[in-house]
């Protein structure tokens, strides 16, 4: 029998503006005293619930548990900016371009991922949450631009549909001349991703027990598995771990995961005559030409700014870095939306992002009937569907040809060793940041 005690477990601060927007949740079922299942799944967020969904599909009759040590669309799966992309999306490349094979196989498996939530959509009534809207890319610089001209020639090359965008074509949609060309990408689909996350996991109370507010401290894997919380325990015969970057909180991918965090403002609503001022349509979702540039979303009444990513070993950001962070928020929705003066931002927050040196996920057995689903490179709403998608399949023995793509995959690297690591990331964000200029 092993023992894996959690050194941290997960507390996201402040709330963030999805899940504020949404109606107050129902009091939460806390675990407690003893229970026992067939199957137990730490952690709610995409690749949990995508687990939790697959498996209540597969085997209708077994008893499968999930736990959540926050409200379910508390954490990063209720933070994120709500794309959720089907074209391949490498955050660290230089312009969201890859192998075109591998670029190739990425896409199916993305629309595989994006049709098994847009399944659930339909079957739970998410469509507000879930929008076939399509994806702006948009060129605040000359350089940025000719990125962008360049990720128009890959699309051609796998043979994907894309709308080229003039700068008038920009001041249309978005409302500023900000923007000097763009394109428009049709597959991705833009979430509300707190309601969503939330709406798919209310679509699964009657086939999947779900506790909430319930740290996961400890876990004993051997013949039987079980996972401890302050009041309560579960034991199962097969374990689902798709916490994330937490995963090394429980001592798996030791020196392997990058805990990054990255930063949305959105604002207050703003009045009929702020809207006229502005112009644009009511909805729209624009990733920058550069990826360490700032991503913009219009929904309706409000604006969405995201930017900036930190280096944060611990886990955890601190109210100093989001209120420094809030400050460059500020000076990009200003840049972008100078007709908007004296907006002001209503929700500020934060969330954590696992990454991987070389991009890849933290997926597969990782113990005797201990399976794992995480470290989604930043893309995970549709990533950490696909991963917990795919986890349940291979745990079942089903769900081929995909389960051995993801399989073949390769597992994420060893990071450099400390000192370098806390120097070393903290720099290159800061260089990759700084020479996105006006993107960002
Ligand atoms: C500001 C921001 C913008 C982003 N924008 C996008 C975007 O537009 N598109 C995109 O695809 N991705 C985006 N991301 C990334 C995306 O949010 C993540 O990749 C995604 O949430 C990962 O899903 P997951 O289910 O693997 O993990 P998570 O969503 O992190 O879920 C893990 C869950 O495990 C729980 N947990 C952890 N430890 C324990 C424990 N000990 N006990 C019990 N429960 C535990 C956590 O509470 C959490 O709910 C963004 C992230 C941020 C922060």
């Amino acid at each position: 029998m092993s023992v894996h005690k959690a050194v941290r477990t997960p507390a996201d601060l402040p709330v963030s503006g999805w899940y504020a927007l949404l109606p107050p949740p129902k009091a939460p079922e806390v675990l407690r005293g003893r229970h026992e299942a067939d199957w137990v799944i730490v952690g709610g967020g995409f690749a949990g619930l995508a687990a939790a969904r697959r498996l209540s599909q597969l085997l209708p009759n077994d008893r499968i548990v999930v736990v959540d040590a926050q409200r379910i669309g508390w954490g990063a799966a209720g933070r994120n900016s709500g794309f959720m992309i089907d074209l391949p999306h490498e955050l660290g490349g230089k312009n969201y371009g890859g192998r075109r094979e591998h670029d190739l196989q990425q896409i199916r498996m993305n629309r595989a991922a994006i049709e098994f939530s847009g399944a659930a959509a339909e079957e739970f009534g998410l469509q507000p949450y879930f929008v076939r809207a399509g994806k702006l890319h948009g060129a605040a610089t000359d350089h940025g631009l000719r990125s962008l001209r360049e990720f128009e020639g890959h699309l051609v090359g796998l043979a994907e549909d894309f709308r080229s965008l003039d700068a008038a074509d920009m001041k249309r949609i978005t409302g500023t001349d900000f923007f000097i060309g763009g394109t428009f990408t049709p597959g991705t689909v833009m979430a509300q991703p707190a309601g969503f996350v939330r709406g798919l996991a209310a679509g699964l109370a009657g086939r999947v027990k779900i506790f909430e507010k319930s740290p996961v401290t400890g876990i004993r894997t051997g013949k039987e598995h079980s996972i401890q919380t302050a009041e309560g325990e579960v034991v199962a015969p097969r374990m689902i771990l798709t916490v994330n970057g937490h995963l090394e909180s429980f001592g798996f991918f030791k020196q392997r995961l990058l805990h990054v965090f990255t930063y949305a403002s959105m604002t207050r609503t703003l009045s009929d005559q702020e809207k006229r001022t502005l112009g644009g349509e009511m909805e729209w979702g624009l990733i920058p030409a550069d990826p360490m540039g700032s991503t913009i979303r219009r929904v309706g009444d409000r604006i969405v700014v995201r930017n900036t990513f930190t280096y944060n070993p611990s886990m955890t950001t601190s109210n100093g870095q989001m209120q420094r962070i809030g400050h460059r928020h500020d000076r990009s929705f200003k840049a972008r939306f100078p007709m908007l003066n004296g907006v002001e931002m209503e929700y500020r927050w934060g969330g954590h992002l696992c990454l991987s040196l070389n991009s890849a996920p933290a997926f597969g057995e990782i113990e005797d009937r201990v399976y794992a689903a995480g470290c989604c490179n930043g893309l995970g709403t549709v990533k950490g569907t696909l991963y917990g998608m795919l986890v349940a399949d291979l745990a079942v023995g089903t769900g081929e040809p995909m389960v051995a793509d993801a399989l073949q995959e390769p597992t994420p690297s060893k990071l450099y060793p400390q000192p370098f690591m806390a120097i070393g990331a903290p720099l290159r964000l800061w260089n990759m940041q700084r020479r996105a200029g006006r993107e960002l």
